[in-house]
């Protein structure tokens, strides 16, 4: 699907940018754009004076905004826990992206990341982040956030000091059990001295990160604040970026003339959406529009008690009106959205937020970026927003993600890697998939054994009912009672089913695709951004998973963990 419908690799990305650049020079540079860009700024500004990352390359791309000749990157996300790499490497992909238009072009080019941060609190990522953790069940060690449902994540304050202090020692301890499992191993190898070195690195690299988490709390009064802070700390402080963030919360109001062209073409835009529900090739991909949406309007309206009212577009003597019921409360408004010709929403522009479909319909039309980087999951959305704004003469930026699985030796993949080594020794075979046969048919054949002990047990309590007096019956009973016990016992069958649990987390921990703080302990923050640079810029294939150097790579090496440990995946 890939190389039909988006760019495959970085030179092809850019190319794409380049042709979109040359043509749409002549509306970026319209009245309208220059004004919403300039708008845009006053919002990035206030995120960075709050957040303290107002860097002095922060300050030169807000002031880039207002230049006529800027060029504008756009990426955004909502504000997750702990964010994976998925979410921080969008705005790696558009800084290097950027460098490259600049030399290319040479005027500014801002990248720009909108924080989603009215979207509601159902989503998973919002509420938990994930860490690979082979000797906890299910090979997961997950931190969790409890938030009410159907709210606007901007309207839920941050969680109590108690909560951080609480994440700070569960991922201490996770850092120390695994360390302490690796040490053994060295010590056992005479690498004593070299893991000391390197346990006093992995903490150091931790104390990096988790004073951005802490300062990231004292200035936020918000959870998504909290999140976005320290989402926006890793970039523009750790990793130097000029990236430029923003509340969606507080942008989308800049849009009231980009919302009012969707809705003063609403019938075209109803039936654009209908039409898009059908659209070839994107049957398999999640998400995407749903019944209801070719009747809604394009945005959300906020309700006081921080959920949103879903708007039915009505028509009545040539006005239009939104009409409909807040997802939590339940309360119903009616909004006039004024003449069928020429709506004007700008008296509830500062309560409205755009609609997943719209979104990107009014970004595009309202700051023309010359690239966006999605993520998997809205793949469909944008999709079909594609098909809705080719003819509805909305610009389209190309289109990319960029979401590989890295490989890298963390502390929980090295443990994971000798688990594996010492299970496979035990059992005399070479691979994990080899492995997991032999321990599955062993289980069956001991399954098997003991079930038809069982069977002819249960059989002769049955016969007993009939024969209550039959003493070789109950000896018998008793005989085979015992023999199920010894059976159990001389199989090993609690050892071998540990033995194959502790394989299934092994291969969870080596395939996961773990939160930030997993790249931090292991990798260090500012290593991961340049190995992941440097691969744009040497290699460039999109679609690829590659290997990243972490701190444990030596001890690695002396162990004999060797890095294509996950191509027997
Ligand atoms: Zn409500």
């Amino acid at each position: 699907m890939r190389g039909q419908m988006f760019p495959s690799n970085f030179g092809e990305l850019l190319e794409a940018c380049i042709s979109f650049c040359r043509e749409s020079e002549k509306r970026m540079k319209s009245e309208r754009v220059q004004e919403n860009r300039a708008k845009l700024s006053s919002f990035v500004e206030a995120f960075h004076k709050q957040c303290g990352t107002l860097t002095p390359s922060v300050q030169e791309r807000i002031e880039d905004l207002k230049n006529e000749d800027c060029i504008v990157l756009m990426t955004a996300h909502q504000p997750n826990f702990f964010a994976y790499s998925g979410v921080l490497r969008k705005a790696t992909l558009n800084f290097v992206l950027a460098e490259r238009l600049h030399k290319e072009f040479n005027v500014p080019v801002v990248n720009f990341f909108g924080i989603a941060d009215q979207d509601f609190t159902d989503d998973r990522w919002v509420r938990s982040c994930e860490l690979p953790a082979v000797q906890r069940s299910g090979g997961i060690l997950s931190l969790n956030v409890k938030v009410p449902e159907k709210m606007m994540l901007n309207r839920v304050s941050k969680p109590s000091s108690d909560h951080l202090k609480s994440w700070r020692t569960e991922i201490e301890k996770w850092i120390d059990d695994a360390s302490g499992s690796l040490r053994r191993s060295c010590n056992a190898f005479g690498f004593s001295e070299k893991f000391a070195i390197l346990y006093s690195k992995l903490r150091e690299n931790f104390g990096l990160f988790w004073n951005i988490v802490e300062d990231s709390y004292e200035h936020a009064e918000k959870y998504s604040d909290f999140n976005a802070f320290v989402m926006s700390k890793i970039i523009n402080s750790a990793w130097g970026y000029d990236t430029l963030f923003t509340r969606f919360s507080e942008c989308q109001q800049i849009f009231v003339d980009e919302f009012g062209y969707l809705l003063s073409r609403f019938d075209d835009y109803s039936l654009l959406l209908k039409e898009a529900r059908e659209l070839p090739g994107t049957e398999d991909l999640a998400g995407g529009v749903s019944d209801q949406e070719p009747w809604l309007a394009p945005f959300w309206y906020h309700c006081d008690c921080g959920g949103k009212f879903k708007l039915f577009v009505q028509e009545k003597d040539g006005s239009l009106f939104g009409t409909g019921n807040c997802v939590r409360c339940g309360e119903y408004i009616e909004l006039g959205f004024g003449a069928k010709k020429s709506p004007d929403i700008s008296g509830i522009a500062s309560k409205i937020s755009a609609r997943a479909i719209p979104m990107s319909l009014v970004f595009f039309n309202g700051l023309v970026p010359s690239c966006y980087v999605g993520g998997i999951g809205g793949f469909k959305y944008l999709l079909q927003a594609q098909h809705i704004a080719n003819r509805l003469e909305i610009p389209f930026p190309p289109l990319t993600f960029w979401r590989p699985h890295d490989r890298y030796l963390g502390l929980e993949q090295a443990i994971a890697v000798l688990e594996q080594k010492r299970i496979c020794a035990d059992l005399n075979v070479q691979s994990l998939s080899e492995a997991r046969n032999c321990l599955e048919s062993r289980i069956s054949e001991i399954q098997k054994k003991l079930g038809a002990l069982e069977e002819s047990r249960k059989k002769m309590i049955e016969e007993l009912k009939n024969d209550p007096n039959n003493n070789s019956l109950k000896e018998e009973i008793k005989r085979i009672s015992i023999s199920h016990t010894q059976w159990v016992r001389s199989s090993n069958l609690s050892v071998v089913t540990q033995q194959l649990k502790t394989l299934e987390n092994v291969n969870t921990v080596l395939k996961l695709v773990p939160c930030i703080i997993d790249y931090a302990v292991n990798v260090g923050l500012k290593e991961a951004s340049d190995q992941w640079i440097r691969y744009l810029i040497e290699n460039g294939n999109l679609s690829l998973d590659f290997t990243i150097n972490s701190v444990l790579d030596e001890i690695g090496a002396n162990l004999g963990l060797s890095p294509s440990i996950w191509e027997q995946l």
